[in-house]
């Protein structure tokens, strides 16, 4: 059966490739982008996740033109990073505020509706590094562990009506987030994947149409690891 799917920041990176990994399965996708506009073959509202009235904005446009979102998958998300001893409480904040607080927003607004339907699939975007950590990064893996505990405490509020909300936490991705960092440092994550290479956003999408599949419907409150076996046990 189609769906309503919404993806924030599918315009580029990992949300294009689930949004169009939605839409070859003959879903209604709707992306957020920043300005950009739509990839062709897209519905796109413009959102900035940081501000609520947009967030409620966004919501209210693909409702009108898709219908209520029956799947959120929750994907934008920054990075600023630096080591602890020089990072600003504003670098952060932002960063919490966009990929934690963000997230809270949109799961708000799109839960809303799931309720009223008795059905809703929400999907956060997280990172291997939100539990196993990485230098460089508190604000990052703050902001991508505070995930789990939300899509956790979602499950235990909503689970009876037929929602779920999991975690996909993929390991390094080629895209313009991971591109970049310095070649040197690439090399050395490389090196410490057991798979010996990064994901392509394609392997993190199909994670999530699968989550988001009637397949996937007992699995709630889960974090999937996307990571070629780089955060095994964490
Ligand atoms: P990109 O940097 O390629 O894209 C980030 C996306 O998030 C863009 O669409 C961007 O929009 C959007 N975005 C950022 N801030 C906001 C905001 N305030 N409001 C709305 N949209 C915003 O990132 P990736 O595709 O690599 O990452 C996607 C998700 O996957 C992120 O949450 C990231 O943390 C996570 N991830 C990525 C990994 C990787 O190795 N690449 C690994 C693990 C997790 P715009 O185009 O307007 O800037």
């Amino acid at each position: 059966m189609a769906r309503t799917v919404l993806v924030t920041g599918g315009n580029r990176g990992i949300g294009l490739a689930i949004a169009q990994a939605f839409a070859k399965q003959g879903d209604r996708v709707a992306i957020t982008h920043r300005g950009s506009g739509a990839p062709d073959g897209l519905f796109g509202v413009q959102c900035d996740i940081t501000d609520a009235a947009a967030v409620d904005a966004a919501f209210t446009t693909v409702e009108n033109e898709l219908g209520p979102v029956e799947v959120l998958v929750a994907n934008a998300g920054i990075t600023q990073d630096t080591l602890l001893l020089r990072m600003s409480e504003e670098q952060f904040t932002d960063v919490v505020d966009t990929n934690l607080t963000g997230s809270f927003r949109c799961a708000k607004r799109a839960a809303s509706k799931m309720l009223r339907a008795r059905w809703g699939r929400i999907i956060f975007i997280s990172s291997v590094v939100g539990l196993y950590g990485s230098p460089g990064q508190v604000n990052y893996a703050a902001s991508k562990a505070g995930l789990v505990g939300m899509a956790r405490s979602i499950t235990r509020e909503l689970g009876s009506r037929n929602i779920t909300a999991n975690v996909v936490a993929p390991g390094f991705v080629e895209t313009d987030m991971t591109a970049v960092l310095p070649e040197a440092t690439q090399a050395e994550y490389q090196k410490s994947i057991p798979l010996g290479r990064m994901a392509k956003a394609e392997e993190v999408a199909g994670t999530v149409t699968f989550l988001a599949s009637d397949a996937a419907g007992y699995i709630t409150g889960a974090v999937i690891p996307v990571d070629g076996g780089l955060g095994m046990g964490h």
